[in-house]
């Protein structure tokens, strides 16, 4: 017997349909003997009907607010969950964040999970039942409600797998499994069987939405078994895996893209000393994440200085940046609100030199501009035009040998 967390996403839960098929499949593996524990998102386009609301009523609602009207949507999907597999004969019990004790931050919209106490769904457990926890919320030390961020129900997934100590953490979506990149984008990507944790890591923080990136950190940490698998069909998935296998890796796993970019340059700046400081503390000051930095080479005793965040911060950075540029005697500030991220990601960039020519080949025969390069050691990102992304992203799947051999 074992126990299995089982994450079901928007579009497994988004009809009573495809909520009696979940039941059905939460049935068949306890029929094997399991113990099972489910998370349910809201059913798709939910959470973000929701957002519309509560923004039309108040377009700077407070995030506190915010957080307690966008978790209704999991509230709805645990409790059909709930009722759809005590129909076909299995008991179930659904419960709220709150109710099973998922204490967080009180960072509202964005809350980092804490601590679970797994208690009453061990007594549950014990006694049959199946435990439907709602994904996405939690609780703060004074008792507000709080919500980890888009997709985190993947995250409460793997936080229960892992204070659980699961066998397995399988998370259930409408693909069935990781893909070489997003099916959606480039029709040739294939599945992966396995991908190692670490590349699991840099797909998701490179925008690969399929796992919410606290998910696979939280995997990591505590070693979660986990597995990524259709909702409508049977089959493997992706394994996610903690061992680097002896076997050849292939050079290059896999190919993430992200829409959500924008990029800010102040031109002419003094070349001296703490003008990168003095402008990046002014961004993180305002709150805002900054991804790649370029500076210029100096000229004149001026120098260029980039540097992407994320596209909801633009406005903000440009008016932080502006206002900064008259301090410093800069010459322009120049943003871009048109630009993309795509990254290649391989553990075997490690052992073989000739990654970044390769690439940057590719889209150079493809005449997309590179406007900026950042690596890591299993990763090279560059960021260039939002109008080149498919064609950036397909060409880069074809140099590297992933597209399908079908
Ligand atoms: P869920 O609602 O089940 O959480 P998501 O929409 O959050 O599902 O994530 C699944 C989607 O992730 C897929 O439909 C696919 O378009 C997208 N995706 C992006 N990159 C990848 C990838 N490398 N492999 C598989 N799916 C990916
Ligand atoms: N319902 C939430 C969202 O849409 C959480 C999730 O789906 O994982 O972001
Ligand atoms: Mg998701």
């Amino acid at each position: 017997m074992a126990l299995i967390v089982q994450k079901y996403g928007g579009t497994s839960v988004a009809s009573p349909e495809r909520i009696q098929a979940v039941a059905e499949r939460v049935q068949r593996f306890r029929g094997q003997g399991h113990q099972i524990v489910v998370v349910v998102s809201a059913m798709s386009g939910e959470t973000d009907r929701l957002i519309k609301l509560g923004k039309a009523v108040n377009a700077d609602a407070p995030a506190r607010e915010m957080d307690v009207l966008i978790s209704t949507g999991e509230q709805v999907t645990i409790a059909l969950l709930a009722m759809a597999l005590e129909k076909i004969g299995c008991p179930a019990r659904s419960y709220t964040g709150y109710q099973v004790h998922i204490r967080t931050d009180n960072v509202y919209g964005k809350a980092r999970i804490q601590q679970i106490d797994e208690t009453r769904i061990r007594q549950d457990l014990d006694l049959g039942r199946v435990v439907v926890v709602a994904g996405f919320q939690g609780v703060d030390d004074d008792g507000n409600i709080t919500t980890l961020g888009r997709g985190g129900s993947d995250t409460t997934g793997v936080a229960l797998a892992a204070a659980l100590k699961a066998d397995e953490c399988q998370i259930y979506t409408d693909v069935d499994g990781v893909y070489t990149t997003d099916p959606r984008v480039v029709p040739q990507a294939h599945r992966l069987d396995r991908i190692t944790f670490e590349e699991m890591l840099e797909m998701a923080s490179l925008g690969s939405k399929v796992l919410q990136l606290r998910s696979v950190e939280f995997a990591g940490k505590y070693r979660v078994p986990l597995r990524v698998l259709s909702s409508f069909a049977e089959g493997p998935g992706t394994l996610i895996t903690y061992e680097e296998s002896n076997m050849e890796q292939p050079l290059i796993s896999g190919i993430a893209f992200t829409r959500d970019e924008a990029k800010l340059t102040v031109r002419g700046v003094p070349d001296r000393p703490g003008i990168a400081y003095h402008i990046l503390d002014e961004i993180a000051k305002a709150n805002i994440n900054v991804d790649m930095i370029v500076q210029n080479v100096g000229l004149d005793g001026t120098t260029d200085f980039s540097f992407t965040i994320a596209r909801g911060d633009f406005k903000k950075a440009t008016q932080v940046v502006q206002a900064l540029a008259k301090e410093l005697k800069a010459r322009q500030v120049v943003g871009d609100d048109n630009v993309v991220k795509i990254s290649v990601v391989g553990v075997g960039m490690r052992s073989h030199a000739g990654i970044a020519s390769r690439m940057f080949k590719a889209l150079a025969d493809e005449g997309i501009n590179i406007q900026m390069i950042s690596t890591s050691e299993i990763k090279i990102s560059v960021v260039v035009e939002e109008k080149y992304l498919e064609l950036g992203v397909r060409a880069l799947h074809n140099v590297f040998g992933l597209d399908q051999t079908a």
